[in-house]
């Protein structure tokens, strides 16, 4: 297993962590230099921020710094009621691989999505195997997509409490079930994203880390699951101040030979956000080679 204790080489910022600096937004441009001049290597950016700062000025900016994209987040939310909701999404998906060719990402992150209507406060149905299914087509389409542009898609299974609003996809075996079908000669083009706060509590973990395989271990997000959570999206913990063994995760993901960087994304509306983006950025290095 690598060891992190000497540096912070391979620690990426997903860049919702400092989203907000004082409980004020901070823009993307302000992220990208306060992590340079850190000397972090790597980190994965959000859609809207990018969008916000522009395509190019992000593109330029990111490669004026040397900096690589451990991923970048995210496509999905692939379940609709209709032809044109799918449709319309399918249409993001592809954009979304385009912007992570542009910036030269590892892989596009897929959050696939839930029952439609759920993240906006109501479900169009109960039919979450309908979800399923439409997630998997979903994925299969984009997949012809992104092979054209040698973009890898990452599934990144959620939490089951985020099953209605955000994914279908709950565990590791299901998400590598999609990949076994969909590419089963295990071209690099498809595999996952280990979330340690998603799956941190799956007796099945080392196993299905294991069934994945260096192939399939695109990404690693980290962060920390605290007791107890006072809220459901925005409460993660910093690594070390939880109760996810991160070390004993890296160490299987190592063993099948992943050697990316470990990705700190944290969302926490009450602590994180509230503090200097400058604090936490220090926090994440110091807890990266510290507990990581
Ligand atoms: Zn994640």
């Amino acid at each position: 297993m690598r060891d992190f204790s000497e540096d912070h080489r391979w620690l990426s910022i997903n860049t919702a962590t400092v989203r907000k600096s004082r409980g004020v937004d901070l823009p993307l441009p302000e992220i990208i230099d306060a992590c340079a001049r850190r000397g972090i290597r790597a980190i994965s950016p959000w859609r809207d921020q990018v969008a916000a700062a522009g395509l190019d000025t992000i593109s330029a900016q990111v490669k004026a710094h040397g900096l690589e994209l451990s991923g970048y987040c995210r496509g999905g939310m692939f379940p609709a009621v209709d032809a044109g909701g799918l449709a319309a999404a399918r249409d993001d998906n592809r954009r979304a691989v385009d912007e992570a060719r542009e910036l030269d990402a590892k892989c596009l992150v897929l959050v696939v999505g839930g029952l439609p209507g759920a993240l906006a406060g109501k479900a169009a149905h109960k039919d979450i195997a309908r979800s399923r299914a439409q997630v998997r087509d979903g994925i299969a389409e984009l997949l012809d997509y992104s092979r054209t542009v040698r973009m890898p898609l990452a599934i990144e299974p959620l939490h089951p409490m985020y099953a209605a609003d955000r994914a279908c996809v709950n565990t590791m075996e299901q998400a590598l079930d999609i990949c076994d079908e969909l590419d089963p000669g295990r071209s690099g083009a498809l595999g996952v994203a280990v979330d340690v706060y998603h799956v941190w509590w799956d007796p099945k973990l080392q196993q299905q880390i294991a069934r994945a395989g260096r192939d399939r271990l695109l990404a690693f997000h980290v962060c920390d699951w605290l007791t107890p959570t006072a809220d459901l999206l925005n409460d993660r913990g910093m690594m070390g101040d939880g109760v996810i063994d991160i070390p004993r995760i890296r160490g299987w993901m190592e063993a099948q030979g992943f050697a990316g960087y470990s990705e700190v994304e944290i969302f926490s509306t009450a602590n994180w956000w509230r503090r200097d983006h400058g604090e936490v950025l220090d926090t994440c290095i110091q807890r990266h080679q510290a507990v990581v």
